[in-house]
């Protein structure tokens, strides 16, 4: 029983137990309109010589690879310039102009903000939130990267029409209608179900 335990000792239980977090449908808006991005985001393969030549310029080793914006390990190529801003397309692509190492940390951390922005800010997960030594240097590096190239910039409206790409944020937008609704008979279900948790035998 709990209330025979010290209270100093019941203080450190509760504070090594985290809850795991409840995703709601609506909470998935964003990874929805994400989704409808990264559907017809163009994607462009590099050459051997351009993947050779982005890593010289970030200043990584090939054998070795690295984050681009802290220096752990290397786990993914994160688009440096957001795909998505205000819950629309930037325009912007996948292609190595557009693409350094990172680590999973780091690509969670940053999502849809600046590159700089991010990396200078105390965010908890962030290279200067986190102490990165050498951050001025890797800003330098990442600088000069986003000079190395101009990066290709879709025109979406301008090659399919206003009404075509309206039509088509349009099915998002329904879509995250849909879930919403789909919500709320999900929080009529579940306070049902805590109820009959809380007393059990008495129906309802
Ligand atoms: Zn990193």
């Amino acid at each position: 029983m709990t209330n025979s335990l010290d209270p100093d000792f019941q203080r450190d239980l509760l504070r090594i137990f985290r809850m795991p977090s409840v995703q709601t449908m609506v909470s998935r808006k964003s990874s929805v309109t994400n989704a409808f991005v990264s559907a017809i985001i163009p994607v462009i393969p590099p050459s051997p010589a351009e993947i050779q030549e982005a890593i010289n310029i970030l200043g990584l080793d090939q054998k070795d690879l690295r984050c681009a914006y802290c220096g752990d390990k290397s786990s993914e190529w994160d688009h440096l310039r957001p795909l998505v801003l205000q819950r629309r397309p930037t325009g912007y692509v996948s292609e190595i102009a557009n693409l350094v190492p990172s680590c999973g940390k780091c690509n969670q951390s940053k999502g849809n903000k600046h590159w700089r922005t991010w990396m200078t800010s105390s965010a908890k997960w962030s290279p200067s939130g986190r102490g990165i030594p050498d951050l001025q240097q890797r800003i330098e590096r990442l600088e000069k990267f986003e000079h190395w190239r101009r990066p290709t910039q879709v025109d979406f409206e301008g090659i399919l029409g206003h009404e075509e790409w309206e039509a088509y944020w349009q099915t998002c937008e329904d879509l995250i209608q849909r879930m919403s609704e789909c919500q709320r008979v999900a929080d009529q279900i579940k306070s049902k179900i805590g109820d009959a948790i809380a007393h059990p035998g008495s129906k309802s």
